[in-house]
């Protein structure tokens, strides 16, 4: 049995501001993750380090803080912030009153924007659609959502902070009625793990309520589903984003050597039952390549889609609900934080995280926003300057990943699982999407005795029904023949079953 002062529950993004944020005000914590970090939105997002351009006709409020968040992220978050500068872009027919607003509610939010011509925007992406009436520079930024939590988390570890990943919470331990523990299923061994705390963070963002009713609470959201495809090239420097009303497919951000287009926006009932569906892959190829023609045709590896816990609302088009965030205090020691962005996590941590420094009746002020993240040097794998340095035993050769490079995270995280290999080196996640590399790193991890055969093949199992999801909805062109090959690999080389 573990005893400490903070247990969170979920590492995505706000799970790992608030145990930086903790960490850095010295509050012995505990973070616990059913998968591996960044498992639920924040890995599942479009990687936009907004600029707030995007909510300032809807949300003043939020676009300010996204901008100021945005400013704070890009001076403490070099290495996982891409300054990539964003355009609006209006096309024929966009209306030019939403312009209008549009420059208007910027200013009220202080957002810097320049109004510039179609040629001067043509001239920094040369990919945009001729026909663009004019556009709009804002300071939007590409973000790395994986690295932004290992690195919020090295602060932690460093500092003694615990974290469990692939731990599911499945009660909440309660002592006259209030809460002061969890009870955690270790997904890989089944051994339960049992912690006990002063006070618990819910940060499970879409599974919230699920969290809250553990400890017979409740948290109000309203769950909207969002799908996104990755291209397999880099398309554009910038981040592109539609002049007009937030609609569905108005976004393509860049990313190491792909793009993300998306999204779109379904309200769902379950979190763990969601699927993309192909009119969601056609909406957003057809309204990309309306701002980026070639979107039309380039080979696009995959689609995915994630949960955004956002803030109850009746409003029908959930484009326009808030993104503004909310602390529930549950009154039983568990406080939950639900709602926000990605770019505003840190924040989100500092204001709960000053909750809760009120509650132990501690002073010490937040720095996240002033200190660098810690480990930004030493995080390897990627950028693609420190991977050609080492070109021996290509394990990946989509994403150029090493099987020193393997041996290494499988070391250091004692990992028994390929998803966490894949997060910290990009391994798999090129055009072929793991189709050549997995294999292999399931038999590096067989090879050190990390796993045996049998469980090397019930992974390889998980790990092509999963893959199948994401690609299924882009089998056509290349990633169609490419897919062929693969699955002559695994069917006639390998002998592998197809699924029933
Ligand atoms: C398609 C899409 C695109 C988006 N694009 C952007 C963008 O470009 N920019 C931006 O700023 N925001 C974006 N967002 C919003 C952003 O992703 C989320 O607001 C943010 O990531 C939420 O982070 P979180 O940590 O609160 O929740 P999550 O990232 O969902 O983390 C919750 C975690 O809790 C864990 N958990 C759940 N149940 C349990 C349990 N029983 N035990 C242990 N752990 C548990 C989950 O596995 C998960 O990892 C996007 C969202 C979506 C869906």
């Amino acid at each position: 049995m573990i005893k400490t002062d903070v247990i969170i529950i979920g590492g995505g993004a706000t799970g790992c501001g608030i145990a930086r944020d903790l960490a850095l005000r010295g509050i012995p914590h505990c973070l616990v993750e059913k998968g591996d970090l960044a498992a639920g939105a924040t890995g599942a997002c479009h990687g936009l380090l907004h600029s707030g351009s995007r909510y300032a006709v809807t949300d003043t409020v939020t676009a300010h803080e996204c901008y100021e968040e945005n400013l704070i992220l890009r001076r403490i978050g070099r290495k996982c912030v891409e300054e990539t500068g964003g355009l609006f872009v209006r096309l024929p027919g966009d209306s030019k009153r939403f312009r209008e607003i549009f420059l208007r509610r910027c200013e009220e939010a202080g957002i810097p924007v320049e109004v510039i011509s179609s040629t001067r925007a043509i001239d920094l992406v040369p990919n945009l659609n001729p026909e663009i009436e004019e556009a709009i520079k804002v300071p939007d930024c590409s973000i790395d959502p994986f690295r932004l939590c290992l690195l919020n988390i090295r602060t932690s570890e460093l500092r003694g902070g615990t974290i469990f990943t692939r731990h599911k919470v499945v009660e909440i331990i309660k002592s006259h009625g209030r809460c002061t523990g969890i009870k955690a299923i270790d997904q890989a061994t089944g051994e339960v793990r049992e912690i006990h705390a002063n006070i618990i963070v819910n940060a499970t963002g879409a599974w919230a309520n699920m969290i809250a009713s553990l400890a017979s609470s409740e948290v109000s959201m309203t769950l909207v589903k969002g799908s996104l495809v990755i291209t397999n090239h880099r398309l554009t420097n910038m981040v592109i984003n539609r002049l007009r009303q937030p609609s569905d497919g108005d976004i393509v951000v860049p990313n190491e050597a792909v793009c993300l287009a998306g999204t779109t926006s379904l309200a769902v009932e379950d979190p763990d039952k969601i699927n993309i569906e192909s009119r969601e892959v056609d909406t957003i190829i057809s309204e990309a390549g309306r701002m980026i023609p070639h979107f039309n045709n380039t080979r696009i590896i995959r689609a995915f889609s994630g949960v955004r816990p956002l803030l109850k609302s009746k409003k029908m088009n959930s484009h326009e609900i808030s993104r503004g965030f909310q602390i529930i205090d549950h009154e039983n020691g568990m406080y939950s934080i639900v709602g926000g962005k990605l770019s505003t996590f840190r924040l989100m941590a500092e204001k709960i995280v000053d909750t809760i420094m009120a509650y132990f009746n501690l002073k010490k002020s937040c720095e996240t926003a002033e200190i660098p993240l810690d480990g930004q040097e030493e995080l390897s794998g990627y950028p693609l300057a420190k991977r050609l340095i080492d070109m021996k035993n290509i394990v990946c050769e989509c994403e150029l990943v090493t099987r020193n490079e393997v041996e290494r995270i499988i070391k250091k995280t004692g990992t028994r699982n390929v998803g966490d290999i894949q997060h910290r080196t990009r391994l798999g996640m090129g055009p072929c999407q793991g189709g050549f590399c997995t294999f292999r790193a399931l038999g590096i991890m067989n090879d050190l005795n990390i796993i045996s055969p049998e469980q090397s093949m019930e992974m390889l199992r998980d790990f092509l029904q999963r893959r199948y999801k994401g690609i299924r909805h882009a089998l056509w062109g290349d990633q169609l023949r490419e897919e062929q090959l693969v699955e002559y690999i695994y069917l006639g080389i390998l002998a592998m079953e197809k699924p029933k």
